[in-house]
């Protein structure tokens, strides 16, 4: 689809003055990666463009170039709306429904652009003028370099620009180590090295970056997993309390769900994070294989994501969601074991 409408966007583009460019809330790597490249390609070809977070975002990603511009709508509501009611054109990057953007979802539905969806989740809803999904995709970084390719502009990335979609593309493949990485990733990946990423300092600054705190919690949290061997399934859980005593900080989790994974013959692997401040249980599911966490995830606890990865969240205490997914588990039982 975006093939043919190429040049249909190019001339909304060469329209365009404003444009604001959205990740989703609780923007990971690759949200804030794909929309700082998309920003700093925008900004070099002459456009007033700004990337609004609808909430904050870890620590370690804000060594990123161009992170200090990034508009967090929570705590600059007034600024965010009127960036958003002048824009001409809206990029939203990395999620599939406007739900995911938190508390921007009413001043972008006020908003009269041209709203251009890149991701690479399932099911995408349909609110955009120009969609350009695919959920084979290792990251939504991945396809703004296609984006940026598609519109004859491979030239034009910057170290900036290919230092911002090198991090997405490699915290959201594990380090290039699920099965959503393809040659075609690589070969992209080789491209950004070209043009100026650098792989080690990249490494260095998203998974070398931990403070005292983030281990110790991490050591909280190995201690709480459990194995149930008969679903070859494991999770852990995280109370207010445990975060508390830790010192948490957003982002200090990133990771600790595929410790479930490692575990020899465990094909699903889940973390239950208390939120005491939003009233919730936020969950992380991660998988192998053919077991489909986003079906899972939006059957039961509010959620999507991809086969492999998903998110939801429960309104029940912690006891009483881990009691529910206990009490799920064995209508999966074939396909946890086959
Ligand atoms: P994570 O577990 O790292 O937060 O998210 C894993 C994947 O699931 C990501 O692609 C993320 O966008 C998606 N995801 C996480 N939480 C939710 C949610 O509450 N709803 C939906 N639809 N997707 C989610
Ligand atoms: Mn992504």
């Amino acid at each position: 689809m975006i093939d043919t409408r190429i040049l249909e966007i190019t001339a909304e583009l060469a329209k365009a003055d404003n444009i604001v460019i959205v990740p989703h809330k609780g923007p990971d790597g690759d949200a804030i990666g794909s929309t700082l490249g998309l920003m700093h390609f925008l900004r070099d070809k002459g456009h007033k463009a700004n990337v609004i977070a609808p909430n904050d975002y870890p620590h370690f990603l804000k060594w990123l170039p161009g992170s200090e511009e990034v508009y967090i709508y929570e705590q600059q509501k007034e600024i965010s709306d009127q960036l958003i009611a002048e824009a001409q054109i809206v990029f939203t990057l990395d999620f599939n429904d406007l739900s995911r953007c938190g508390g921007m979802v009413e001043s972008l539905k006020a908003s009269d652009a041209v709203f251009v969806m890149i991701d690479h989740h399932q099911e995408p809803s349909d609110y955009a003028h120009y969609t350009y999904s695919d959920s084979t995709m290792s990251s939504t970084c991945e396809m703004v370099h296609k984006f940026i390719e598609k519109l004859r502009a491979g030239k034009q990335i910057t170290p900036e620009i290919a230092t911002c979609l090198y991090t997405g593309i490699m915290t959201d493949t594990g380090s290039f180590r699920f099965s959503s990485t393809s040659s075609d990733t690589h070969r992209v990946i080789a491209d950004l090295m070209d043009k100026g990423a650098k792989n080690s300092e990249i490494h260095n600054n998203i998974y070398d970056t931990n403070s005292g705190n983030k281990l110790q919690l991490l050591g909280t949290a190995l201690q709480n997993l459990k194995v149930i061997s008969e679903f070859n399934t494991a999770y852990i859980s995280l109370t207010q309390e445990e975060l508390d005593r830790h010192n948490f900080k957003k982002g200090d989790t990133e990771g600790f769900v595929n410790y479930g994974l490692s575990l020899d013959g465990i094909k699903f692997a889940v973390i239950f994070i208390e939120n005491e401040s939003e009233k919730i249980i936020k969950i992380s599911f991660r998988s192998k294989g053919t077991f489909d966490v986003n079906k899972f995830a939006r059957a039961h606890f509010e959620g999507g994501g991809h086969i492999n990865a998903a998110g939801g969240k429960s309104d029940l205490s912690m006891n009483d969601t881990i009691v529910k997914f206990n009490k799920i588990l064995p209508e999966y039982e074939q396909e946890l074991t086959q």
